[in-house]
């Protein structure tokens, strides 16, 4: 069997991590046995505990001694949420070099949905890496940037003809989108959304909206840039129930009479906002928006780089709406960590550009697309959407119980494993970002990695590899609640 077989040559070369992570015998176990019980031998063995540890300072001296290095040799504008140097991760857990073991609710940014060294994409991977790792598809091609390709075309919505390009990051993807929507339409302007992330390149830096950290002082942007409201119910002045009709009615009428309809090329949205806020726009807005691009021969883009690949309990989070879009962008999870991005679409408007249009030297790297086909394979085996609703179910019973008890929680929201607080000063809706400091400082201080995020800095986000334990994502719930109660 052709996948056996490159198995046990992607072992022996490449077999430190392997040998060392795993009991041999347990090795190939994944390919011939039942998937489920061997949950925590996937995501991560046996042999990289599933715990919480704290057996130094966070940072420790170890981590501080590097942090030093790193500040002596790296830009000062690359920065670290948390500088504890990692040397294992896997499962729910990030292990650092002073041997503390962290529970992770931040998966990388949304991006090792199915653990950080799951084994079919590890396996999927070293085979490729052994064969070749890099030809440049625009040179001589390879199968797997196909099959990613095809595997796009199933899991979108849709059920239309479909193709997709590859590439490196998600700022290229969404990049490419807007050059491929730009080439169909044979007009210019890019409608974007308040709170909206799409990138830090120039033109995602231009698409997207908060100044500080991404644009402040890397102007000037890409023009035809247009930043119209989004339907946030939490803050919507009115109140929530007037909010998606409302928003949707001054999206489109600043679209219509700012910039015209005829002029617009996309409107390019993320179905559930990432570093916005995690924010869900209002149900019945997306619907309006797209439904207004369609009528308007406007190519409606859904952002889903950070929502995408069963993180929100879907395989694309604008399945919510039945929303299909015309052209999706992904990244992120698509991976299983290895740098891969696509944008996946109608065909005759993927085909619009010229040959030569699109592309760049490392897209679809192949051993990043290995690693895809092994982390959708996982996936599917381990049905992650289901995953990811139970860490919904888990998470909102907990976060609502502590929203009860403490009033600077003012919303809670996300679905699936992309779920969120908003935190405000008591009594009132007004932004709360040192306290939303202090929580999450205190949780790295405790072994709870935890990310913030929102236009106002005042958002606690919780993205857990999809792999988690239930143990551990109840421990670090527990972390997060005295983080609460001792502030
Ligand atoms: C992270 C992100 C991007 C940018 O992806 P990179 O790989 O960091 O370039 C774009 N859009 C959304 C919604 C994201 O979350």
């Amino acid at each position: 069997m052709a996948v056996a077989d490159k198995a046990t040559r992607a072992v022996l070369p490449n077999g430190t991590c392997l040998i060392r992570r795993r009991a041999p015998s347990l090795r190939l176990k994944p390919l011939f046995f039942p998937l489920e019980p061997l949950m925590t031998e996937l995501s991560g063995g046996p042999s990289l505990p599933q715990e919480r540890r704290v057996v130094t300072a966070i940072p420790g001296p170890k981590s501080q001694e590097l942090l030093a290095r790193k500040n002596a040799a790296v830009a000062g504008g690359v920065g670290s949420v948390l500088p504890v140097f990692t040397v294992r991760a896997g499962g729910g857990v990030i292990e650092d070099v002073d041997g503390n073991s962290l529970i992770d609710f931040g998966s990388g940014i949304a991006v090792t949905s199915v653990g950080s060294s799951a084994e079919a994409v590890v396996r999927r991977a070293s085979a490729q890496l052994a064969d070749f790792t890099h030809t440049c598809f625009m040179v001589t091609p390879y199968e797997g940037y196909v099959e990613v390709c095809e595997e796009l075309a199933r899991l979108t919505p849709g059920d239309h003809a479909k193709k997709s390009a590859l590439f490196n990051s998600g700022a290229e993807a969404v990049e490419n989108a807007v050059k491929i929507a730009r080439s169909y339409t044979k007009r210019q302007a890019v409608v974007v959304f308040d709170h909206g992330y799409h990138g830090r390149t120039n033109l995602t830096m231009a698409l997207t909206a908060k100044n500080m950290p991404y644009k402040h002082g890397f102007g000037p942007f890409a023009p035809e840039v247009y930043r119209v409201p989004l339907a946030y119910p939490y803050r919507w002045l009115t109140g929530p129930e007037n909010c998606a009709e409302e928003a949707a009615a001054q999206a489109i009428d600043m679209i219509s009479k700012q910039v015209g309809a005829e002029n617009v090329a996309a409107i390019i949205i993320e179905p559930i906002l990432g570093e916005g806020g995690f924010i869900e726009p209002a149900k019945g807005f997306l619907p309006r928006i797209a439904e207004f691009a369609k009528a308007n021969g406007i190519v409606f883009v859904a952002d889903e780089i950070q929502s995408g690949f069963c993180r929100t309990g879907q395989w694309f989070a604008c399945e919510d709406e039945g929303i299909v879009p015309d052209l999706i962008t992904t990244a992120k999870g698509i991976a299983g960590g290895l740098p891969l991005a696509a944008v996946t679409g109608r065909a005759e408007i993927m085909d619009a550009a010229h040959s030569g249009g699109l592309g760049g030297t490392y897209g679809g790297n192949p051993v990043a697309c290995a690693a895809a086909l092994g982390a959708i394979e996982t996936m599917r085996e381990l049905d992650l959407n289901a995953k990811a609703k139970r860490v919904e179910e888990v998470m909102k019973g907990r976060l609502a119980a502590m929203r009860e008890k403490y009033d600077i929680i003012g919303d809670l929201r996300g679905r699936g494993a992309m779920i969120a607080i908003e935190l405000v000063k008591s009594g009132t809706k007004d932004p709360n970002p040192e306290a939303t400091a202090a929580v999450a400082k205190a949780c790295h201080s405790a072994g709870l990695l935890v990310l913030t995020c929102g236009t106002y800095g005042n958002v606690l986000r919780f993205l857990p590899p999809l792999v988690i334990g239930e143990d551990l994502l109840n421990e670090g719930l527990d972390v997060l609640e005295s983080a609460f109660a001792e502030l």
